[in-house]
C-alpha cells in the first residue's frame, strides 16, 4: 500500500508534521524523544558534516556563523530587497546573491540557496515521518504563511522537488488551522485565525459552512514573530550591559548566541511567571581582563513594554483584515490562537480586549497548522470519504509595472483563487516581435517597493507597424496562489512563447 500522504507545517522557527492514520485518526507525528516539532535549522559543523533540526540548534552557540535559522524569511525572495537587509543586521551567517537574483547563504564551504535548506529541513521532516509509518513518503501537503507571494509558494515546491517530495497542495498555515477546528462538526461559523509563530504573523477571517471552509481576507507581515520579541530583549540587555560595563557586546557572535538563548528561554517563562532571572556569567572581559557577568531580573512588565508595539502592530493587522471581510468584530464566532507567541499573557489579553470575548481553547497553537494540512492531505487521498473544500485568496495584490514605475493592478488584495484575468497588450514600435512585462505582488502603489515575481517575454508577434498587433496576455493564479502566465495573438489565437527571467533593476 502507498504512503499516505503527510502534512506538514514548514515553521520559521520549527516544524511538525501530521498524517491521518489507517484507522482514520489525525496523528501528529512523533521525533525520537517524543518531540513533535524539528528546529527549522540548518547548520554545517567543523568537520564539514550538515546537521539538521536539534543537532543544529544544540551547537548553534559555538558555532554561530555556520549555522542557519530563520531561512524561511529569505525563501524566494530577490537579495536586493528591504527584507534581506534587515535579516543580515540580524543574523550571524553571511548572504550573498545567487544567480538568479536570490538570496545564497555561505555556510560552511557550501553556498546554499534557499531552497537547498528548506530541501534539507523537509528531507529530515520526511525521514522522521518514513521512520514513524515504516513506508516511502513521497507526497506532502505543505503549509505557507498566508502572507507569502507567488515566488516564495514556488521556491517551498521546489525545494520538496529536490527531495523527490512532491508537494501536492501548498496551503495557507491560517486555513490549515481552520480545519484543525472545523473539520466533522458540521460548524456554521465565521472564525478569525490569529497565528504569531517564531517568525511572521497571519490572519485570516474564514467561514466555515461544514466541510466548506471559505477565507474572507487575509493579512499579515511576514516580518513579525516571535524572533522579535527575543530581539527586543536582547537590545535591552545589550544596552543595559553597556551602560554598566562600557562594554558593546553586539560585536560579539558568541555573547550575542548567549543572550539570544537565554533571552528566549526567559521570554517563555514569563508567560507563566512575573519575574525570571536574566544571569550569564563570564560574558565578556574588561580591558584589564576581568570577567563579566550579566546579572539581571526580567520582569513581565518589561517585556510587555519592549514589545506592546509588536502587539499594537498585529492588532492593527487584524482590523484591517476584518474590515476587508466586510464584517464586523461582533460577526465573528470564535477566535482562534495559533503559534507559540500566543502564549503570552499580553497577547491573549490584547485579544480578549478587542473581541469583548477570550480567544477560543478550539485549537492547539503549535499543533492545529500540521494536523490540519494532514486532513487536507487526506482529503486527497482517492479513497478518502473526507470531502473538503477550499476557497481561499490571494493575500497581496498581482499586477504590473506601467512604463511610470506604478503598479497597474491585475488581481486585488483577497480576490478569491483560483481566478484568471486578461490583458490586451500591443506593441509600441515598428517592427516589435517580442513583449515584455514585469510582473510585480505587493500592496504598494510603486512596483519598487512590491516584490519582483519575474520578467515575462512574449515573443513571435509577426512583423509590422507599431500597434498593429492584438496580444492577450492572461494571468492565472491557482488554488495555490501560484501565478503562470500565458499570451495569444488574438487574430490568430495562437499561443505565444513565454519565457520568464527574473531579474533585478
Ligand atoms: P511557532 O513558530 O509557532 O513554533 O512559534 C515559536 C515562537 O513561539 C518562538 O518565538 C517561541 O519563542 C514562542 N513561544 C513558544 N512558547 C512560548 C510561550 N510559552 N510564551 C511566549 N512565547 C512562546
Amino acid at each position: 500500500m502507498a504512503a499516505p500522504i503527510i502534512g506538514i507545517d514548514l515553521g520559521t522557527t520549527n516544524s511538525c508534521a501530521a498524517v491521518v492514520e489507517a484507522n482514520g485518526e489525525v496523528k501528529l507525528i512523533p521525533y525520537k524523544g517524543g518531540d513533535f516539532t524539528i528546529p527549522s535549522i540548518f547548520a554545517i559543523d567543523d568537520k564539514g558534516r550538515e546537521l539538521i533540526g536539534h543537532e543544529a540548534k544544540r551547537q548553534w552557540q559555538l558555532n554561530p556563523k555556520n549555522t542557519v535559522y530563520a531561512s524561511k524569511r529569505l525563501i524566494g525572495r530577490n537579495y536586493k530587497s528591504d527584507v534581506v537587509d534587515t535579516m543580515k543586521k540580524v543574523v550571524a551567517y553571511d548572504m550573498d546573491e545567487g544567480g538568479k537574483n536570490d538570496v545564497v547563504i555561505k555556510v560552511g564551504k557550501a553556498k546554499l540557496a534557499m531552497s537547498d535548506i528548506a530541501s534539507r529541513i523537509l528531507n529530515k521532516i520526511r525521514d522522521v515521518a518514513q521512520d514513524y509509518l515504516q513506508q516511502k513518503v513521497e507526497r506532502a501537503v505543505v503549509t505557507v504563511p498566508a502572507y507569502f507571494t507567488d515566488r516564495q509558494r514556488q521556491a517551498v515546491k521546489d525545494a520538496g522537488k529536490q527531495i523527490g517530495l512532491e508537494v501536492v497542495r501548498i496551503i495557507n498555515a491560517p486555513t490549515s488551522a481552520s480545519l484543525a477546528y472545523g473539520v466533522g462538526k458540521n460548524l456554521h461559523e465565521k472564525v478569525i485565525i490569529y497565528d504569531l509563530g517564531g517568525g511572521t504573523f497571519d490572519v485570516s477571517v474564514i467561514e466555515i459552512r461544514d466541510r466548506v471552509f471559505e477565507v474572507k481576507s487575509t493579512g499579515g507581515d511576514i516580518f513579525l514573530g516571535g524572533i522579535d520579541f527575543d530581539n527586543a530583549m536582547i537590545h535591552h540587555v545589550i544596552d543595559e550591559f553597556k551602560k554598566k560595563h562600557g562594554v558593546d557586546l553586539s560585536t560579539d557572535p558568541v555573547a550575542m548566541q548567549r543572550i539570544k538563548d537565554l533571552a528566549e528561554r526567559t521570554k517563555i517563562d514569563l508567560s507563566a511567571r512575573q519575574e525570571a532571572p536574566f544571569h550569564i556569567p563570564f560574558v565578556s572581559m574588561t580591558p584589564q581582563g576581568q570577567p563579566l557577568n550579566i546579572e539581571m531580573t526580567f520582569t513581565r512588565k518589561l517585556l510587555e513594554q519592549l514589545t506592546s508595539h509588536y502587539v499594537d502592530r498585529t492588532i492593527k493587522i487584524v482590523e484591517d483584515v476584518l474590515t476587508q471581510s466586510g464584517l464586523g468584530v461582533k460577526d465573528i464566532d470564535e477566535v482562534m490562537l495559533v503559534g507559540g507567541q500566543t502564549r503570552m499573557p499580553a497577547v491573549q489579553d490584547r485579544i480578549t480586549k478587542f473581541f469583548g470575548k477570550p480567544p477560543s481553547k478550539g485549537v492547539h497553537p503549535d499543533e492545529a497548522v500540521a494536523i490540519g494540512a494532514a486532513l487536507y492531505a487526506h482529503s486527497l487521498e482517492g479513497n478518502s470519504a473526507l470531502r473538503l473544500q477550499l476557497l481561499d485568496v490571494i493575500p497581496m495584490a498581482i499586477g504590473l509595472e506601467q512604463a511610470d514605475g506604478k503598479f497597474h493592478v491585475v488581481f486585488p488584495r483577497n480576490a478569491p483563487i483560483p481566478n484568471a484575468k486578461q490583458v490586451n497588450a500591443t506593441t509600441s514600435y515598428d517592427g516589435q516581435t517580442e513583449l515584455a512585462m514585469r510582473i510585480y505582488q505587493g500592496d504598494h502603489e510603486m512596483v519598487a517597493q512590491n516584490e519582483l515575481l519575474g520578467d515575462f517575454l512574449f515573443s513571435g508577434i509577426k512583423n509590422g507597424p507599431k500597434g498593429h498587433a492584438q496580444v492577450e496576455i492572461t494571468f492565472d493564479v491557482n488554488v495555490e496562489g501560484i501565478l503562470t502566465m500565458s499570451a495569444q495573438d488574438r487574430a490568430t489565437g495562437k499561443a505565444m512563447k513565454t519565457t520568464i527571467r527574473v531579474t533585478q533593476t
